[in-house]
């Protein structure tokens, strides 16, 4: 692919448009060992090699990290009021990364966050089917024929207005006054664990995505913790 200088160090996080183009003027940017002061210049971004006061700067057309979700964090980009999980990613190369679906603000765990809109629709589109596995508490017991429900679809519309979930995966871990389980499901409906549970009368205390196809939430990232995806997570992903 051929762009522009100025656009690709500005993608590779040199600094806004106008930053890198004042660089450029600068003599400070070179292609292939060549220094030019014209920011329009094209540039392969597989085979040049471009570097800023003579470091090199590599193009990386797609980037992919694995968050640990903290409650009380937007799965937005950015907004300007509060914290974003974009925010807690922190440095990265590209500035057009996004969140891949989105958990409600109290919602913790696995969240991918790329700029690869194809990967990105693959593993939301409702025709790929992806399992999303969550680990969820409520508050009491359930009716006796959970599972039952969840595995038939239920629905979390209204009576006039019926909205039927796709069969889904209930195990439970353990019941009390609070009870665990893990649930699976291949949609992602808005708030649709949380609706799920109501429509049996229960109400979702604690929940966490533990898994998306794939990619499993790394154990090792505490809440607010990120990292970039393994090569093998991604070629998993596909
Ligand atoms: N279902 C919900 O109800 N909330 C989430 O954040 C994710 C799935």
């Amino acid at each position: 692919m051929k762009i522009r200088l100025d656009k690709y160090l500005a993608e590779m996080g040199k600094g806004s448009r106008q930053d890198v183009k004042k660089l450029i003027r600068q003599k400070q940017a070179a292609v292939n060992g060549t220094t030019t002061t014209r920011p329009e210049a094209k540039v392969d971004t597989e085979t040049d090699v471009v570097t800023v006061q003579g470091e090199e700067v590599p193009f990386v057309a797609f980037e992919y990290y694995m968050l640990n979700k903290p409650a009380g964090v937007l799965s937005a980009s950015r907004d300007k009021k509060e914290k974003t999980v974009l925010d807690c990613v922190g440095k990265t190369k590209r500035k057009d990364l996004f969140p891949v679906g989105r958990l409600d603000k109290d919602t913790e765990g696995l969240l991918l966050i790329t700029n690869d809109g194809e990967m990105a629709h693959r593993l939301l589109s409702p025709s790929y089917h992806v399992p999303k596995c969550y680990y969820v508490k409520v508050e009491g017991r359930f009716p006796e024929d959970i599972r039952q429900r969840f595995y038939e679809g239920i629905n979390i519309g209204t009576a006039e207005k019926e909205e039927k979930t796709a069969p889904a995966s209930l195990e439970i871990l353990e019941e009390g006054e609070v009870s665990r389980v893990r649930l699976t499901i291949c949609e992602g409906k808005y708030h649709q664990v949380k609706r799920m549970f109501l429509a049996c009368g229960c109400q979702v205390v604690y929940l966490k995505r533990e898994s998306m196809g794939s990619l499993q939430l790394d154990d090792s990232l505490k809440p607010g913790d990120c990292r970039l995806l393994t090569p093998k997570e991604i070629k998993e992903l596909g």
